[in-house]
C-alpha cells in the first residue's frame, strides 16, 4: 500500500496537483507525503489485517483433514467396528472408546479388553473409558468387587469411567425403589475417581423429548427413534422417575462432590436449551459436557436462535467436548459394507465440521428446517475438538495426538 501511495503522490506531484507553494518547500512536501501515506495506510490497513487474520482466525472445510481432533465418545465393541478407526486415521481423529454397562450380556471386562487390544495396535490414536457392572448391586460384596475392578481399569490406562441411564431408569434397590446417581452406594466409586483424578462420564437421564408425546418432540431423530422404541419412551411410562428427578439427582451428585471432574454425556441431558445448560455450567464448575449424538439439538435451536447457540459455544468454549456416539449398531447407519460404514463416519464428521467452522446454510437428516453454521473462531474449534478433551480427561495428555 505504501508503494501505491508513493506512486500516487509522484503522479500528483508531476501533474502539478499540489499547490505551487508546496513545490517550493521540499521539507513540507516530504511531511505531506508522509502524512498522506500514513493516512492512506491507516485507512486501508485494517481491511488488509482483517483479510489476512481471517484466514488464520477461522478454519474452512479444507482444514478438516489438517487439524488434529478427538472424537471423545465412540463405541467400538467388535472387530467390524474398527472400520471407524480406519476412517478416523484418514480424517486425523483420535478416538475415545467408551465402555458402557447396559446389560450382563456385554460385560465391562469384554469391552475394556477389546479397547486394550486396540490400544496395543494404535497406542497414539485411541484411549478408553471404562465402566462397572451393576450385576449383584444389592449384594454385600458389590462395592468391594466394583472398586477392585475400577482400580485395575485405571491401572491399565482408562482415562475415565462411564455411568449410564440404567442408573435412574432401571436399577432398583432391595426395597424395589429406583436407585439414582446420588445414592450413597456410589460414594466409594466417586471417591476412587476423585483420588485418581479420573473423570466420571455420566449419561444420566435422557433427552427431554423422551418425556414428551411424539408430536411435541423437537428433533426428527427423536421422533423416529421413540416411535420405533416405545419401551424407552418415558412419556408412556409414568411409573419411572421423571426428567426433573434425573436432573436433580445428577445436580446433587455435583453439588456434594465439587472435586469430581464430571463430563455430562449428550450435553448433560440438557440438550433442549442452551440457556438451561448454561445455568448448570455456571453453578457447577466441575461440570463439562460432550456433544455426542446431540449436535442436532444445537442445530434445531440454531433454526430460531442462531446467536444464542453461537454465543453459548463461545462463552462455554472451555467446557464442551466433541463426540459423536458413533457405533455400527446405530439406527441411522443404512449401509453394511466396509465402505458404507467408513463413509458414514466420514460424512458425520464432515457435517459437524461444516456446522462449527462455516456459516453455510445447512440441512441435515435429523432436523427438519434449515439453519446456518456457527463459524466459530479457530481457537474455539481447537478447544472443542482437542484441548478440552485433554483438559477434562487429563490422562489423554500423557499421549497427545
Ligand atoms: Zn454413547
Amino acid at each position: 500500500m505504501a508503494g501505491i501511495t508513493n506512486i500516487i503522490f509522484v503522479i500528483c506531484h508531476l501533474k502539478g496537483y499540489f499547490p505551487a507553494t508546496t513545490m517550493r518547500q521540499p521539507k513540507l512536501i516530504c511531511l505531506l507525503s508522509l502524512l498522506t501515506m500514513t493516512l492512506l495506510t491507516q485507512c486501508d490497513s485494517p481491511k488488509e489485517t482483517d483479510d489476512s487474520s481471517e484466514s488464520k482466525e477461522f478454519y474452512t472445510m479444507e482444514d478438516f483433514q489438517a487439524v488434529k481432533k478427538y472424537d471423545a465418545h465412540v463405541h467400538l465393541w467388535k472387530e467390524f467396528d474398527t472400520l471407524f478407526l480406519d476412517q478416523a486415521l484418514a480424517d486425523n481423529f483420535a478416538l475415545v472408546n467408551v465402555s458402557v454397562y447396559s446389560s450382563p450380556t456385554r460385560s465391562p471386562e469384554s469391552q475394556d479388553n477389546f479397547s486394550l487390544q486396540l490400544l496395543d495396535k494404535y497406542p497414539k490414536d485411541l484411549a478408553f473409558i471404562s465402566t462397572f457392572s451393576l450385576e449383584g448391586f444389592n449384594e454385600s460384596d458389590w462395592t468391594e468387587k466394583t472398586l477392585s475392578y475400577l482400580q485395575a481399569a485405571i491401572d491399565k490406562g482408562a482415562v475415565g469411567v462411564k455411568v449410564w441411564k440404567n442408573i435412574g431408569l432401571e436399577l432398583k434397590n432391595k426395597d424395589d425403589e429406583f436407585v439414582m446417581i446420588d445414592d450413597k452406594a456410589f460414594e466409594p466409586i466417586v471417591k476412587i475417581l476423585i483420588d485418581n483424578n479420573i473423570p466420571l462420564l455420566g449419561h444420566l437421564g435422557e433427552p427431554k423429548n423422551t418425556w414428551l408425546p411424539i408430536e411435541e418432540m423437537t428433533v426428527k431423530g427423536d421422533r423416529d427413534y421413540f416411535s420405533e422404541n416405545p419401551k424407552y419412551h418415558m412419556y408412556l411410562h409414568p411409573e419411572y422417575p421423571d426428567y426433573d428427578a434425573q436432573m436433580a439427582a445428577r445436580d446433587r451428585l455435583l453439588e456434594i462432590n465439587p472435586n469430581l471432574n464430571f463430563v455430562g454425556a449428550h450435553l448433560g441431558s440438557l440438550e433442549w436449551s442452551v440457556d438451561e445448560l448454561a445455568k448448570r455450567l455456571d453453578k457447577y464448575p466441575n461440570m463439562s459436557v460432550d456433544l455426542a449424538e446431540r449436535i442436532s439439538h444445537l442445530q434445531h435451536q440454531a433454526v430460531t436462535n442462531w446467536l444464542g447457540v453461537h454465543d453459548f459455544l463461545v462463552k462455554y468454549q472451555d467446557r464442551i467436548i466433541y463426540g459423536t456416539d458413533l457405533r455400527t449398531s446405530a439406527s441411522d447407519i443404512t449401509g453394511t459394507t466396509s465402505d458404507e460404514i467408513k463413509n458414514h463416519a466420514h460424512e458425520v464428521w464432515l457435517r459437524h465440521w461444516r456446522f462449527f467452522v462455516t456459516d453455510d446454510e445447512m440441512e441435515v437428516p435429523k432436523v427438519t428446517r434449515k439453519f446456518k453454521g456457527m463459524k466459530l473462531p479457530s481457537s474455539v474449534v481447537d478447544k472443542i475438538y482437542r484441548t478440552n478433551a485433554e483438559k477434562w480427561f487429563p490422562r489423554l495428555n500423557q499421549k497427545p495426538i
